[in-house]
């Protein structure tokens, strides 16, 4: 790349000057991409969005709202070009980058027809009407727009859907927000970012872009703002106990550390649709996006007597995933994100290795010229003899391509494992058994915020293990940090307040259709 990007935060409504920050490379190559902008003025920008941005959008309605999103994903899906041509200095190969890029626009056009289900007013609705007493005397639980800012912090594995995904639900909700990016790839998303501002679709003050340092942003926060955050629990666990953050209340929702498991069921051995249905969807989340997927499954659960035939089918599934350059067509596989990202997961495996053996990968793969200097990394498959007594295989997340199979004696003992790890965003289930899916669902549903149940009648129309629906609840209980983003109007719950509307018919009517 010839073109070092300088990179601009957005704030107030006007792009910072460029700053002598850090450079970002390229996770080809290691070439240099882009350099991060100076510190911005954090309380100018939440000052901004409190005064400006929010009055603006709460003065629109729910339909209004979606109308806006709508002609946001537009500008956006009309440049995509620009995006995808940024996108593979990230790793990603064209498919990777459709699964950000076309996810995120996806998300805003969901959220837009969602709206039409929505009044065209400005309280969203929560039930029916309560009676409360014998005479004209009801309650309606409604829901309004918080008037601070929505804070959104995200990780760097999906620069255009990680900020897109959470801008939906908070601008329908009529919530502005400041979006801070993972540093890394983040002339990604300020690329998108740009497109979405240039094209005018957005009120004044409603989106701003806060690139690198937050400085004292969660100092400044109170009970009516709101941080969505995605990244690893240890960065979740020490701001969500911020002492501004514990002091004033203010919401705090996390998605984090996930080992999703996959089931293949005691029914799908080797020659039915569900055994090669499985084998293709373990490999496919292994190496889509190498492996950088907080939904990727990273736990493969297989009847014990199905072992072999799982890890040999899979291996020469693997075999033929072609590792390099993303922009090649060939490649199946590309980079992970930096450096430092594939040191992570090659330290995690160390320590998954304690408990199991690396029967595929493993390894830096050998590549030549510039890629030389990329962050590859080979497709690993681990096999776990005993994930009864195991721990780590159940905690640790190799941020990569890398899964650990495990053995399974009988229904309950699956259900054991899915358990062990501790919550997680999402489970599926291969299986042609409808009594033993429902009750391995029935078992695991409380540890896991989706389930996706695969058969050879549904294969063909299936939206994927890995892929979070903007219509489904996208987070999950425990470990994976307690947070629910997307679900339609679910996603939109972290940036309203609740109130329970108590007087006569005619009041309540007013006040709803207000
Ligand atoms: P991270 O290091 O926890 O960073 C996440 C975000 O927090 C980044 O934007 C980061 O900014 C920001 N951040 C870090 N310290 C901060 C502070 N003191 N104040 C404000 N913001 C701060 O995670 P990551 O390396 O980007 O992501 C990788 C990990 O996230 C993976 O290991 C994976 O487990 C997890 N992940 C989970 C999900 C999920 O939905 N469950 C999704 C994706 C990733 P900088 O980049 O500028 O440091």
């Amino acid at each position: 790349m010839n073109n070092v990007i300088a990179l601009k935060s957005y704030a107030a409504d006007r792009w910072l000057a460029e700053g002598e920050g850090a450079e970002l490379v390229s996770a080809i190559d290691g070439a240099t991409v882009a350099l991060m902008p100076g510190v911005a003025d954090v309380r100018e920008m939440i000052d901004h969005a409190r005064r400006v941005g929010g009055p603006a959008l709460r003065a629109m309605t729910f339909r209004q709202r979606g109308e806006m999103l709508k002609a946001a994903a537009a500008a956006i899906s009309e440049r995509k070009a620009e995006l995808y041509a940024l996108s593979s200095f990230t790793g990603a190969t064209k498919g990777d980058s459709a699964f950000d890029i076309e996810g995120g626009i996806g998300t805003f056009f969901v959220y837009a027809s969602k709206a039409k289900t929505l009044p065209d007013a400005h309280f969203m609705l929560e039930g029916g009407r309560e009676t409360l007493s014998k005479g004209d005397f009801l309650g309606q639980h409604v829901l309004a727009p918080l008037i601070g800012v929505a804070v959104h912090i995200n990780a760097y594995n999906f620069p255009v859907w990680g900020m897109l995904e959470k801008l939906a639900p908070t601008l329908l909700a009529g919530m502005p927000a400041i979006i801070k990016p993972a540093t890394f790839g983040s002339y990604l998303t300020e690329a998108a970012f740009r497109i979405m501002i240039e094209s005018g679709a957005l009120p004044t003050g409603s989106v701003q872009l806060l690139l690198g340092d937050t400085s004292d942003l969660l100092d400044l926060l109170d009970g009516q703002d709101s941080v969505a955050f995605t990244g690893s629990a240890a960065t979740a666990n020490r701001l969500k106990t911020h002492p501004n953050i514990v002091k004033n209340t203010v919401r705090f929702a996390a998605e984090q550390d996930s080992l999703n498991a996959s089931i293949l069921g005691m029914d799908a051995g080797p020659g039915t649709p569900e055994f090669d249905l499985y084998v293709k969807e373990v490999a496919r989340e292994m190496t889509q996006k190498a492996g950088q997927k907080c939904t990727a499954i990273r736990r493969a659960l297989v009847p014990t007597s199905m072992l072999d035939s799982v890890q040999n089918a899979l291996i020469s599934r693997l075999g033929n995933a072609t590792i390099g350059d993303p922009r090649d067509e060939t490649t199946r596989l590309g980079a992970l994100a930096g450096i430092p990202q594939r040191a992570d997961v090659i330290a995690n495996l160390g320590k998954l290795t304690a408990e199991a053996e690396v029967v595929f990968g493993g390894e830096v793969p050998e590549l030549h010229g510039n890629l030389a200097k990329g962050a590859f990394f080979e497709p690993t498959l681990l096999r776990c003899e005993n994930p009864d007594a195991a721990e780590a295989v159940h905690s640790i997340e190799a941020f990569g391509p890398v899964c650990t199979l495990m053995p399974y004696r009988d229904a309950d003992d699956a259900i054991m494992l899915a358990k062990k790890g501790k919550g997680s965003l999402a489970l599926s289930i291969f299986s042609h058994d409808r009594g033993v899916t429902v009750d391995l669902v029935k078992g695991v549903s409380t540890f896991h915020g989706r389930v996706m149940i695969v058969d050879r009648d549904n294969a063909e129309h299936s939206t994927g293990h890995g892929a979070a629906m903007p219509h489904l609840q996208h987070g999950g209980p425990g470990r994976a940090g307690g947070g629910a983003e997307l679900g339609g109007t679910i996603g939109m719950l972290p940036y309203m307040q609740r109130s329970a509307i108590q007087g006569s018919e005619a009041l309540i009517s007013a006040v709803a259709e207000s």
